[in-house]
């Protein structure tokens, strides 16, 4: 089913200003807050946004990224406790008007996003989703949390003054 992320515009500004200031891959992540619809859609609210420094990472290329374990340690202990859900966002540096997931992200995302889900308590209802941003595009994909499915992400939506849908390359 359909997963959809919102976030505030300074929210997204701060994740694309970090992103785009380096040559290397960099990360972020994102913490939300989970509405699940009765046509099974998730929602995705970020409520937070956490650039993760460079030193926060184990390995960084212009065209590959690895968080730090001690890192994704802490954020799932946080959703854990606070109930949130987890968007992990990097750059593909190299990508200018089309990204796309790699063929490592795709394994790495079906792993990281069911091994979130299968640790989370059933309520409150969470959901997990990925981004990958370029220079000037984006891509997302999102887990099903019902059916464990891998696909894109429905939509990416700046709520501010005015509602801005992110245009989302497709694979
Ligand atoms: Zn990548």
């Amino acid at each position: 089913m359909a997963t959809s992320i919102r976030l505030g515009p300074a929210g997204w500004a701060a994740v694309r200003e970090h992103l785009a200031g380096s040559d290397q891959e960099r990360m972020a992540y994102l913490l939300a807050r989970a509405t699940r619809w009765e046509t099974g859609g998730v929602d995705l609210l970020v409520t937070r946004v956490i650039p993760v420094p460079d030193q926060g990472l184990s390995q960084q290329s212009p065209a590959h990224v690895v968080p730090d374990p001690a890192v994704t340690r802490e954020l799932l202990i946080a959703c854990y406790e606070t109930g949130l859900s987890l968007i992990d966002v990097h750059s593909h540096p190299f990508a200018t008007d089309t990204v796309t997931f790699s063929g490592r992200d795709m394994a790495n995302m079906a792993a990281t996003h069911r091994d979130f889900l299968n640790r989370m308590p059933a309520d409150p209802p969470v959901g997990v989703a990925s981004l990958v941003v370029g220079r000037r595009s984006v891509a997302g994909a999102a887990t099903d949390p019902a059916t464990l499915q891998l696909g894109p992400l429905a939509s990416l939506l700046v709520i501010g003054d005015q509602r801005t849908e992110v245009e989302l390359c497709q694979p």
